[in-house]
């Protein structure tokens, strides 16, 4: 739900590493001066919302850690019932003196448990695609398996295929208010207290003629197989966004998340790859090394001629210019690299022996000098 795109801490202008006291008296001096009771200014309502919501953020530890590890993207999915709900509220207003009348402040900040996420979460898979599909680009089958909306009750869980009645319980606000007297010294403050209704757990409806296919759930699994676009060239950890194939939204008018599609290349046998280039390794022996050679490499589709020039050392580079792959948002194609290794033997046959010892004799006198 929070949507602001503010660093919570600057909202506060606590330091990243404030206490909760800090926090804690940050929010009470913003909340007291941007109270849209107290602050008449049109962005007052803005403001107080982005402060109220820093709070509850920053003052739970869970979602805060969440917060500091990955920014908006880890606490994008709270409701305003995950944040506010629990919250003991009179802690924080009633020593400010704001009366409670006429529902909450909270309730007309963020209206109550209507302020549900616009869409369902999203979902993330991974695959792995060959060497020739980053080659060429083209059309990949991905399976996905995840609950989707019921068809038979349109996602409402009833029997009829209907919305469920209200709960009684909670009247289908989806909470339960418990409001307490407490004496602070001479004064007399209110605390009042938010939470989920143990009875509908917080969904504000309740169904007593259950559908069959779902139980009553609204969702079943659903397999499906997606297609996906892969662009020539796609980079390693590249995300393909697939909207609304993602987990349906929490109630049949709201629509679904979307599918990420995480791209990585299958490991090769052939090659290396590295973005657009590809490396691989060639092993030559001693008298190729010095003498030069040519051999055939496997490439992307037709093998090439490879040319081994004479004096390679071990460890050389032999590039095949521009026969890698295209490179991603990018214009060209990436290099073949070959490295060099050459074998030196560690057995000789008799003749092999003689002809080495000549050959050190040869050239010893010139190494030395
Ligand atoms: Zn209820
Ligand atoms: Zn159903």
């Amino acid at each position: 739900m929070p949507t602001s795109t503010k660093d919570y801490y600057e909202t506060l202008g606590v330091p990243r590493d404030a206490d909760e006291k800090v926090i804690k008296k940050a929010y009470h001096n913003l909340a007291m001066e941007w109270h849209p009771d107290r602050n008449k200014s049109p962005e007052a309502g803005e403001r107080f919302k982005e402060i109220a919501t820093a709070y509850a953020i920053l003052k739970d530890p869970q979602k805060r850690a969440r917060y500091d590890l990955q920014g908006m993207e880890g606490v994008a999915h709270y409701t305003s019932e995950d944040l506010f709900g629990g919250l003991d509220l009179g802690n924080i207003f009633g020593d400010m003196g704001f009366g409670f009348g006429g529902g909450s402040i909270f309730d007309r900040m963020f209206g109550s448990r209507t302020a549900r996420p616009q869409h369902g979460q999203d979902l993330r898979v991974q695959i792995e695609i060959p060497l020739e599909m980053v080659n060429e680009g083209g059309r990949q089958e991905v399976g996905v398996s995840h609950p989707a909306a019921c068809s038979l009750c349109h996602g409402y869980g009833t029997k009829s295929g209907t919305p469920p009645p209200l709960c009684k319980s909670c009247n289908g606000s989806g909470r339960k208010v418990s409001t307490r007297d407490q004496s602070e010294g001479k004064q007399q403050i209110k605390i009042q207290q938010i939470n989920v209704c143990p009875h509908c757990h917080g969904k504000g409806t309740e169904i007593t003629d259950p559908c069959p296919t779902c139980g009553g759930y609204g969702q079943v699994e659903k397999e499906e197989t997606i297609k996906v676009t892969i662009p020539a060239g796609i980079e390693d950890g590249v995300v393909l966004r697939v909207a609304g194939h993602g987990l349906p939204g929490d109630g049949p008018d709201i629509s679904p998340g979307d599918l990420h599609v995480v791209v990585t290349t299958r490991s090769d046998g052939r090659f290396q790859r590295r973005g657009a280039d590809l490396w691989r390794a060639e092993t030559i022996t001693v008298p190729d090394a010095v003498l030069g050679t040519t051999r055939t490499v496997p490439g992307l589709g037709d093998n090439l001629a490879l040319t081994i020039p004479p004096g390679t050392q071990p460890d050389a580079i032999i590039q095949l210019k521009g026969k890698g792959l295209p490179r991603f948002r990018g214009n060209g194609r990436g290099d073949i690299n070959i490295r060099i290794q050459v074998h030196v033997p560690d057995t000789l046959s008799k003749k092999e022996r003689k002809l080495y010892e000549q050959l050190r004799e040869l050239t010893d006198t010139d190494f030395k000098k």
